[in-house]
């Protein structure tokens, strides 16, 4: 058999494209938008070669169109969890043994039906299914994903190459091999790029797959998994179960094969799977690895020296689009008293001229929020702040859920630095403002850093050198990914690897080589070339 060393083709970051009026991808995409819309479908549990349909089901409706049904998905009874786990073990042999080569091909592939044939429809299912404009689509279920499964064929070449050193007469190696057990994939609504990373980039490492996606984002997943069959993705590798989250991951979570959790949600349900594998220590064949990216109180802090414009331009962007629904949304915002009111009225300028509607619509900047129980949450807040004397609502408040589930815009300014909008994580389109005294930068930066247990992004605005060299330093811990005169949201693979500490994850940064390297197990190999024939050492005479 022949052999060679290979290099994936060099990856590149997807462009994004524009999709302005009269652009032959806008028409396409709204094209296939109306086709989709009209189109119910049922989404099956993919385990092994099957596609199951089971006896209860669910129906899928857009957010922004709530009596709207797109079709049904399926709700997995325990005995679908546990085929979906011998589907996957029964197909690690092969795949784990596949050259390295091979399997990153499936993704090339995959990446690049995304960003040809299928990206109309990648689109079209994410804005239909998670209301995301084309704009907010196009960066995540067509660029990101794209990127995460070019870059990460790139990221594997790096860590196989990494070899140890031989000294004269030994031959050292280091096999990179995939975990023994299977890898459960959790992933959340608000990215399809995350949905689709989360199962692949173990899978890439040689991995099997038992995937769970949040129930409000099946119809994209479902697209996900075309791609990947119509890729060549051998069945088993990846298997995608749907229903109750607790049901599928009691069945996962018990398994003795459980090899590694690979999780991007709220942190309360990663600390409650994170408690369950504890308890199920004693069970498992090998340790698993736990890889969860979490939740964010995300901030922008403005130093006196700072220009106005950026930063209510930043305060727009960071904390508005997609309706707030980032891990990485600006949620808290501190801008000295010098500046708040300039910040305020160019703030409220932009805000005030956001339109809300369907995505399809794409003159509308803001959509719905993802269900009726996030909209109910988010507008708790809102009526909380009406009624408490240390916060007031200076823009927005406005929300109605009769045909989508719409929320304007939101801007609290509060006196309390630690009023629970400050310290919460809300998920929506509402930004808490504290204007603390220009003299107090130094104090509102110790605010910044201790106000909540997240650590996620966070992003600092001055021109004065001296304040942004404190301000970094001062900040080291408070975001794991840091933005300086930028907004915190945004960030891309391979330029910006993404994650955070404290109460937002375990910092294995997505969209680096970092993530990758904890889906393999190293396994050290010394090969003697000369064995030695006497134990006695020269020193015994
Ligand atoms: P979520 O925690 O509600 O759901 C995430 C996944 O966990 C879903 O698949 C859901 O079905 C599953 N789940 C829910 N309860 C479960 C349980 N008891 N047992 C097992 N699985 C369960 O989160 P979401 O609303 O889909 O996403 C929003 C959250 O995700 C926010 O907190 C956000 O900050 C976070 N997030 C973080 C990042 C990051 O990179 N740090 C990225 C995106 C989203």
């Amino acid at each position: 058999m022949g052999t060679g060393l290979f290099f994936p083709p060099r990856a590149k970051n997807e462009p994004v494209l524009a999709y302005a009026p009269g652009s032959p991808e806008r028409e396409e995409v709204l094209r296939t938008y109306r086709e989709m819309w009209n189109r119910r479908i049922e989404v099956p549990l993919y385990i092994g070669d099957r596609e199951i349909l089971t006896e209860k089901k669910k129906e899928m409706h857009p957010p922004h169109e709530h009596a709207h049904v797109l079709g049904v998905f399926q709700q997995a009874e325990r005995e679908h969890v546990l085929q979906a786990v011998e589907a996957a073990m029964q197909a690690r042999k092969a795949w784990a043994a596949m050259p390295w080569e091979q399997r990153v091909s499936i993704f090339l592939r995959a990446a690049d039906l995304i960003s040809g044939p299928y990206r109309a429809r990648m689109n079209a299912a994410t804005m239909i299914a998670q209301s995301k404009t084309i704009h907010q689509a196009e960066i995540d279920a067509v660029a990101e994903l794209a990127d995460f499964w070019r870059f990460n064929a790139e990221y594997l070449e790096r860590i196989y190459k990494e070899q140890p050193e031989s000294a004269p007469g030994e031959y050292n190696r280091m096999e990179y091999r995939p975990l023994e057990g299977f890898i459960y994939a959790v992933t959340p609504f608000n990215f399809t790029s995350i949905a689709g990373n989360l199962p692949t980039s173990p899978a890439m490492a040689g991995n099997v797959v038992v995937w769970k996606p949040s129930a409000s984002q099946v119809y994209s997943a479902n697209m996900i998994m075309e791609v990947l069959r119509e890729a060549g993705l051998p069945p088993g590798v990846i298997n995608m179960v749907t229903g109750s989250a607790t049901k599928i991951t009691e069945a996962v979570i018990t398994h003795p094969d459980f090899g590694g959790l690979h999780f991007t949600g709220s942190t309360d349900v990663f600390q409650y799977l994170w408690k369950r594998m504890g308890e199920n220590i004693p069970n498992y064949k090998a340790y698993p690895r736990i890889v969860g990216e979490t939740g964010g109180k995300d901030f922008i802090w403005m130093h006196p020296s700072a220009g106005v414009k950026e930063v209510a331009t930043a305060l727009a962007r960071g904390a508005f689009e997609y309706q707030g629904q980032k891990c990485s949304a600006a949620s808290r915002a501190y801008i000295p008293q010098s500046k708040w009111n300039d910040v305020f009225a160019e703030l409220k300028k932009q805000v005030d001229s956001m339109k809300m509607g369907a995505p399809d619509d794409m003159s509308n900047f803001i959509t719905a929020v993802i269900s009726e129980g996030a909209f109910n949450k988010i507008t708790g807040y809102i009526e909380q702040a009406r009624k408490d004397p240390q916060a007031e609502i200076i823009l927005g408040g406005e929300y109605d859920k009769s045909v989508g589930y719409f929320i304007r815009p939101t801007v609290i300014l509060t006196t309390d630095p630690h009023y629970v909008t400050m310290e919460e994580e809300i998920f929506g389109p509402v930004l808490t403002v504290y204007v603390y005294p220009d003299g107090e930068w130094k104090e509102s930066l110790d605010l910044v850093d201790g106000t909540s247990p997240y650590g996620l992004t966070g992003a600092i605005f001055a021109r004065d050198r001296y304040v942004i060299d404190y301000a970094t330093k001062r900040l080291e811990n408070a975001a794991g990914n840091f933005y300086i005169n930028d907004k915190p949201t945004g960030a891309v693979v391979n330029r910006q690897p993404f994650g955070g500490a404290r109460a937002s994850g375990t910092n294995d940064k997505a969209g680096s080589m970092w993530n990758l390297i904890r889906w393999m197990s190293p396994r050290a190999i010394k090969e003697n070339l000369n064995p030695p024939t006497d134990y006695r050492y020269p020193f015994l005479g």
